[in-house]
């Protein structure tokens, strides 16, 4: 049994670890300590409390990966609910598709009686307008495209939660949740709600799931790519190394990603190629870890590497 959690988010893994000590499958293990992230306003790149886009509205992605059929679910851009990973995982169970987004996501999740929410907390307001003003926008009228391209300080802009398990059966699932990256412009997707980019997972082999820059994972099909590595004979720590390494051969992929995963044998490894912040700072990357007999999680630093 193992339960690996990224990014900084801690809030929901001992209820996650304790569900699957209990002998939950991994997937219903991941769900309930997920939704204890989104609700909580102090993880200020998920659910409540998340950042808005350059807009001010908070779009909300999610997945989930069951890895004893590769079955998924994911909603993208979602507006007004609170638990995204609980609306992906209807998606898995009661449609016969992989991913909603925007209109479709919102009126998918009223019909299955979703939580709704006022996402955009008072302090996440203040930040925007800030923001807004320093970019060059008011009233959300001004040069959106230039206010984004200028907005991408990876030190004050991302953070998804992500959640790995192989519980006491072997079974293997992987579950994600973000409100993106901040000041994003509107609709814009990240690798967080893309199966084989942001999370993937197969009971034959492990799971991986990515944070940061979710563009580079889109652009390298990180999560998938990593659990094919491993179906090629690599170690879990190989795997990862060597996906980042394909991350490092892009013209910018020197830049924020954190890749995690796990095999079936109760490996793990995890690894960050670090962006230094506009100001210059470079900040530790860290994630959590449960396995075995473990009564409660380890923060653990992610390897550094590019
Ligand atoms: N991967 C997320 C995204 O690109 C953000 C993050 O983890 O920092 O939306």
């Amino acid at each position: 049994m193992i339960l690996v959690a990224g990014d900084f988010h801690n809030s929901g893994t001992a209820t996650s670890w304790n569900l699957l000590r209990q002998g939950k499958s991994a997937l219903e293990s991941l769900e309930p300590g997920i939704r204890e992230v989104e609700a909580n306003e102090a993880d200020w790149s998920v659910g409540l409390g998340g950042y808005p886009n350059a807009l001010g509205e908070v779009e909300l992605d999610g997945g989930v990966m069951d890895g004893r059929t590769r079955a998924s679910g994911a909603v993208g851009s979602l507006r007004g609910y609170l638990h995204p990973v609980s609306v992906a995982y209807n998606v898995m169970k009661q449609l016969p598709h992989v991913l909603l987004v925007g209109e479709g996501a919102i009126r998918f999740a009223a019909e299955t009686g979703a939580e709704k929410a006022e996402l955009l907390t008072d302090n996440m307001r203040e930040n925007l307008v800030k923001w807004q003003a320093g970019h060059g926008l008011v009233d959300g009228k001004g040069d959106l495209i230039k206010a984004v391209r200028a907005g991408m300080d990876p030190q004050h802009s991302g953070g998804t939660t992500v959640y790995l398990a192989q519980d006491a059966n072997g079974d293997i699932a992987a579950a994600t949740s973000t409100s993106g990256w901040a000041w994003k412009y509107p609709g814009r997707l990240g690798d967080t709600p893309i199966a084989g980019a942001g999370f993937y997972a197969d009971n034959r082999f492990g799971a991986a799931a990515c944070t940061g820059r979710g563009e580079l994972a889109i652009r390298t099909g990180l999560a998938r790519f990593t659990v094919a590595l491993m179906q090629t004979g690599r170690s879990v720590e190989e795997a990862v190394r060597e996906g980042l390494a394909d991350v490092l051969r892009l013209p910018d992929g020197h830049n924020d990603l954190h890749l995690y995963a796990i095999d079936n044998k109760g490996n793990y490894f995890v690894a960050s190629i670090q962006a230094t912040s506009m100001e210059g700072g470079i900040f530790e990357h860290f994630y959590y870890v449960a396995q075995g007999d473990d009564e409660t999680t380890q923060k653990k630093f992610s390897e550094r590497v590019g």
